[in-house]
Parts: structure tokens; C-alpha cells; sequence
């Protein structure tokens, strides 16, 4: 996706596809990283698409543009397919899921606006809460922004759009990021962490204070035929 043509344009804060456009002029289309003028691309050869007036140089062009898009086609739909989120423990437990994927209804939404120090790609409003959303094109959330994000106390997923073919049409890019969850990830996800903090408080209540637990309802481990746990690295993170 990283030689991928610029396909949309911003034409009076409307977003405009190259197919909508005729061949050769600007139209009043301008790029949605820089503002500078665009020029439509439509010939026989090459895949059509927008381009700087030679001498620009623009290096965000192409992913701001796929964050528009992103915010236009759920602003069409106003939904959008929520992944599974799970507890990680760091024990032998495994997972435990604290919500089901499922489609949630999008009640607002807003483009690259400032929060907390940092400019996440859109922030969408479901069920009554924010939810930044992340469009992976080029550029991976770091792990400073993701550190602001935890901060911040609000849920962020990451669309992963990088490995999507360079010709997507625009309905397999709706499907994507409206349909899909496969490409979806929980940058934070408060619901978990606030579920994990109940587990831990409940946990610490029943003030155990020996290092070992014998007879462990779990029996995540054996020893001497009997099941039995390390306090500090399985028991606090038990939710029985
Ligand atoms: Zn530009």
C-alpha cells in the first residue's frame, strides 16, 4: 500500500473519487494532507488517480486521504464491527473474554482533532463513550502514542489497512472497515482494563498472604499430586 495513488481528493470539505472527476484539470479538488491544488490523472496507462503540481512534495497525501475515506464511509453507515476483547493473564490461564464481537452503532464522529496531547486518525461516539479509531496505511501507532491513548482512559482500535491490495475498490475498502474484524485490534480497550482491576481488588480481598495456595479450585498446576499455584504470579490475576 505504500506506492498506492492517491484516489481522493477534498473538493468544498466534500470527499471526491477520481472516477467522479474528468481527466486533466484540478476542479477545485485539493489534497487532504496539504490543501495545495490536486490534478486529476486519467489516462490509458497508468492507474488513474490525483497528483501534486510538479514541485510539490506531499508525504502524508495518501494516508490523510484514506482517513477521510475511512470517516466518510462510516459516516455513511454509521456502524461499524467491533473485535472480540479479552483479558491477557501472565500465567498458564489463558485468555478470559470479556465482550463478543459485535456491530455497534456509531452515534458521531470527528477527523484528526486534538485530545490529550495527541491527534488520533477519527473519534467516533458508540454507546454514549468515545472511541478513537486508528487507520494503519503506512504508519503504526508507536508506542508513545500508544502510551497516551492508555492515558487517556478512552478505548482506541487500529484498522489495519497496509496489507490491503494497492487496487481495492472502494466497496472492498467499506467492507473492511465496516464489516470486518479480522484487520481490527484493541490499541486499549477500558472495558477490559476496568474488568481487570475488578478481578485484581477482588482477588487481593481475600488477603491471602501465603506465597503458595494448595488445593487450587483451578488446578492450573500440579505439584505433589496435589494442585497447587504460586500466589504472586498465578492467583492475583485469577478471577475465581
Ligand atoms: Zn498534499
Amino acid at each position: 500500500m505504500k506506492h498506492l495513488k492517491l484516489k481522493y481528493a477534498l473538493r468544498d470539505s466534500e470527499l471526491v473519487h477520481i472516477s467522479q472527476v474528468e481527466s486533466g484539470g484540478s476542479h477545485g479538488c485539493t489534497c487532504p494532507a496539504c490543501n495545495k491544488a490536486l490534478v486529476a490523472k486519467k489516462g490509458i496507462k497508468r492507474e488513474h488517480h490525483f497528483a501534486h503540481k510538479a514541485g510539490d512534495s506531499c508525504e502524508h497525501a495518501v494516508e490523510t486521504a484514506l482517513h477521510y475515506a475511512a470517516k466518510e464511509v462510516l459516516d455513511r453507515h454509521r456502524k461499524i464491527c467491533l473485535p472480540e476483547a479479552f483479558i491477557t493473564f501472565n500465567s498458564n490461564r489463558g485468555h478470559l473474554k470479556i465482550s463478543e464481537e459485535k456491530t455497534c452503532s456509531i452515534e458521531s464522529l470527528k477527523i484528526e482533532q486534538g485530545i490529550s496531547g495527541f491527534v488520533p486518525d477519527l473519534i467516533a461516539k458508540v454507546r454514549g463513550r468515545e472511541l478513537l479509531i486508528e487507520v494503519f496505511v503506512t504508519h503504526k501507532v508507536d508506542e508513545q502514542k500508544q502510551q497516551k491513548i492508555i492515558d487517556s482512559k478512552l478505548s482506541a482500535l487500529e484498522i489495519d489497512l497496509s496489507k490491503a491490495p494497492r487496487n481495492m475498490p472502494l466497496e472492498e475498502l467499506e467492507e473492511l472497515i465496516v464489516n470486518q474484524c479480522e484487520n481490527k485490534t484493541w490499541i486499549n480497550n477500558e472495558r477490559v482494563n476496568e474488568e481487570y482491576k475488578k478481578i485484581l481488588s477482588q482477588t487481593l480481598e481475600r488477603q491471602i498472604r501465603t506465597t503458595h495456595v494448595h488445593c487450587c479450585p483451578v488446578r492450573s498446576r500440579k505439584w505433589q499430586s496435589q494442585s497447587n499455584v504460586n500466589f504472586m504470579r498465578e492467583c492475583i490475576y485469577c478471577p475465581l
